[in-house]
């Protein structure tokens, strides 16, 4: 406290004030260690909590933290050796047309059957993955997989079936995404133009002119581009007319709103469908969970839908021609 009182005044320098703010991480021996090595990788784990949390305040260790702390790093430790070891795979999520009704595509979603701690969902480590860079062979591995499971659907099933699969933008910072892309395309042979990729938009990198220029060169080889997430985070009108989109994916946010009840949600949806269509892209809405919704959707000229109401992700054991030919 008397630290953090000190730094309140601000410091002034050649005339002019700076304020500092600190952020104080605070471990206690022997709850939080016996040696200073421990005491203080404790300590600076309660730093980055008080610096999440706003920074400018102090922050005790707990033992939650130090348990996320662990699990963390086991994480990041198996998640190097979980390609080698075949611990991860791709379930597929089937996208409906809502006009007929019909199953006409799927989007490729990765998982993690991690020994220590069972299925392990995207979001826990796809993070971690971005942060180690090992997001560049395991999102090769799930668009190699993706693209031979493509083939299998439209040769068994339906040979206008699609498939989307999620690009980080960390992958798209890598030089050689577009070569390796290519090769698998190559190699397995699919209709590339079957294919889409998905990218969230994200303010600080998506900026750099390069990831421009790599987007358009990965549109050559004849993918087209999904918006994911769209309107939510960091969404812009001025990269609609810049980018080379073809679809629109409308948050999940945004579909719940129809069945909540908010009407500020049903005009948003409304207007997304509208900006599309006037730019000549098609629009997809996540996560329908229920018929409402799917009725809503639909009566406003929403192209597809994908959600539980259709299907959940599913393994690729788990779909049947029968139930992709079927109306819904
Ligand atoms: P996303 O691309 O927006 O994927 C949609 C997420 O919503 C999936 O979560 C899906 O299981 C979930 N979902 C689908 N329908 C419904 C519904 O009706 N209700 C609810 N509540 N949820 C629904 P999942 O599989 O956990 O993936 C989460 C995120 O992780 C994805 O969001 C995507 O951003 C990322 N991700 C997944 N696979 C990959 C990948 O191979 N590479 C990269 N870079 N990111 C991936
Ligand atoms: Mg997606
Ligand atoms: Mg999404």
């Amino acid at each position: 406290n008397t630290i953090m009182q000190a730094l309140k005044n601000p410091i002034v320098l050649e005339q002019e004030e700076y304020f500092l703010p600190a952020s104080i991480g605070v471990s206690i021996h022997p709850a939080d260690g016996r040696d200073a090595h421990t005491l203080i990788m404790n300590a600076d784990i309660a730093m980055y909590s008080a610096k999440a949390k706003g920074k400018n305040q102090v922050v005790y260790c707990d033992e939650e933290m130090k348990a996320q702390t662990t699990k963390r790093l086991r994480l990041t430790n198996g998640l190097y050796r979980a390609l080698d070891r075949n611990e991860l795979f791709v379930m597929y999520q089937p996208q409906m047309c809502t006009e007929t009704r019909k199953v006409c595509g799927f989007e490729a979603l990765v998982r993690w059957n991690n020994p220590e701690y069972g299925l392990v969902q995207p979001l826990s480590f796809i993070p971690l993955a971005e942060q180690t860079g090992l997001i560049r062979p395991i999102g090769m591995f799930v668009f190699e997989q993706a693209c031979k499971q493509l083939i299998a659907f439209q040769q068994t099933c339906q040979e206008r079936l699609t498939m989307s699969v999620n690009l980080s933008v960390v992958q798209l910072k890598d030089a050689r995404i577009v070569e390796n892309m290519k090769k698998i395309l190559k190699k397995t042979g699919v209709d590339v133009h079957a294919l889409q990729i998905e990218i969230t938009e994200c303010a600080t990198f998506l900026d750099e002119p390069i990831l421009l220029e790599r987007i358009f060169e990965l549109k050559q080889l004849g993918l087209s581009l999904a918006v994911d997430d769209f309107g939510t985070g960091h969404s812009s009108f001025s990269r609609l007319k810049t980018y080379p989109i073809d679809q629109l994916k409308i948050d999940i946010e945004f579909v719940q709103g129809i069945t909540t009840g908010s009407d500020k949600d049903k005009a948003l949806i409304k207007s997304i469908i509208q900006t599309a269509k006037n730019l000549g892209m098609e629009v997809l809405a996540e996560g329908v969970e229920t018929e409402k919704q799917l009725q809503f959707l639909s009566q406003h000229g929403c192209d597809k839908v994908q959600g539980f109401y259709i299907s959940k992700p599913l393994k690729v054991e788990e779909i049947s021609c029968e139930s992709l030919l079927t109306t819904h």
